[in-house]
């Protein structure tokens, strides 16, 4: 069985932070992930799921027993089609499933491109972008419920679908196969093109130079984007250790010199005051503090 060891979460993280785990397996499969729940339960009272770990903050330099820490990027990787049914398994990158759709011809998921993680990830934060989100085209998840060591079957009007939001985020079951339902296209090319477009326009809007986990707030109620309320502030390239407000995108917060967890956390918390103070606008936190 795959032992744990004392673990450095900086590969595992996109923002690139230091910080130890002294419980963190890298299961290969959903034999290896049951015997490391298994071995944990009487010792760590948290379980954390690591995907490709590009929507989280590791608060801390230190993770002991306590937290027992998986990462799911080695275990199988596969997407099995059936028509315009696939199924993948959640870590699978997001992009991997993208390209193949495309391959397919077959449409649904082009406007997701570009977004970073895996496939588990992405239906835990209901991932999305341009007014797509990814639960609109499951059909049904798979977990591995560690408290009673059970499969499970979520369908699609069971994800409690919401935007950047999702029953996992709740039931903590940790995330193994998707189905995906996706459509056939008479235009393949078009959504491969579009695919491509928002690509490009990520590469030029988004920062790219410093590591960074994506947009900090959801979008707000009020419609307005983080990153012009914080361009209307002039809280751009605003800094707080080695974390600053991203000049290129405001709604990013970038490591330009080996921040820390609670450097990246304390500029979020200045962002928020300084929507609510001065804008009446309230900002919530869409990247998940660990
Ligand atoms: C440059 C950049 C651009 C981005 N753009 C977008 C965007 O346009 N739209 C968008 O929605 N997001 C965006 N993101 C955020 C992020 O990429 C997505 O939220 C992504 O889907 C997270 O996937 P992940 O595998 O990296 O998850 P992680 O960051 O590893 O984990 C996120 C959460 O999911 C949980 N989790 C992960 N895998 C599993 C699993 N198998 N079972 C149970 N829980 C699990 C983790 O415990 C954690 O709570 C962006 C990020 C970056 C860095």
């Amino acid at each position: 069985m795959n032992t744990p060891k004392p673990t450095n979460l900086l590969p595992y993280n996109s923002y690139s932070l230091c910080a130890i785990a002294e419980q963190a397996y890298i299961p290969t499969n959903t034999s290896e992930l049951e015997d490391a729940l298994a071995s944990t339960s009487s010792g760590a009272s948290k379980v954390i799921v690591i995907g490709g770990g590009t929507n989280i903050i590791l608060s801390k330099p230190y993770y002991d027993k306590r937290t027992c820490f998986i990462i799911t990027t080695s275990m199988d990787r596969y997407i099995h089609w059936n028509g315009c049914i696939c199924t993948a398994s959640s870590s699978v990158p997001l992009q991997a499933l993208i390209q193949e759709s495309l391959d397919k011809k077959l449409k649904g998921l082009e406007k997701l491109a570009g977004i970073p993680g895996t496939v588990g990830g992405a239906i835990f934060m209901n991932a999305g972008a341009y007014g797509i989100d990814i639960h609109q085209h499951v059909l049904d998840v798979k977990t591995y419920d560690p408290t009673n060591k059970k499969y499970n079957i979520f369908s699609k009007e069971q994800l409690k679908s919401n935007y950047r939001s999702s029953i996992f985020q709740v039931n903590k079951e940790i995330i193994i196969e998707i189905s995906f339902k996706l459509t056939p296209s008479n235009t393949p090319e078009c959504e491969a093109e579009t695919a491509r477009e928002i690509l490009s326009r990520r590469n030029r809007t988004l920062p790219h130079i410093f590591p960074n986990a994506g947009s900090v707030f959801k979008r707000p109620a009020s419609g307005l984007r983080v990153g012009e309320i914080m361009e209307a502030l002039g809280m751009k390239r605003f800094r707080i250790g080695g974390a600053m407000i991203s000049d290129l995108h405001g709604g990013f917060i970038v490591n330009i010199s080996q921040a820390n967890g609670c450097d990246i956390i304390n500029l979020a918390e200045l962002m928020k005051k300084a929507a609510r103070e001065k804008l009446n606008t309230h900002l919530e936190l869409e990247q998940i503090i660990i």
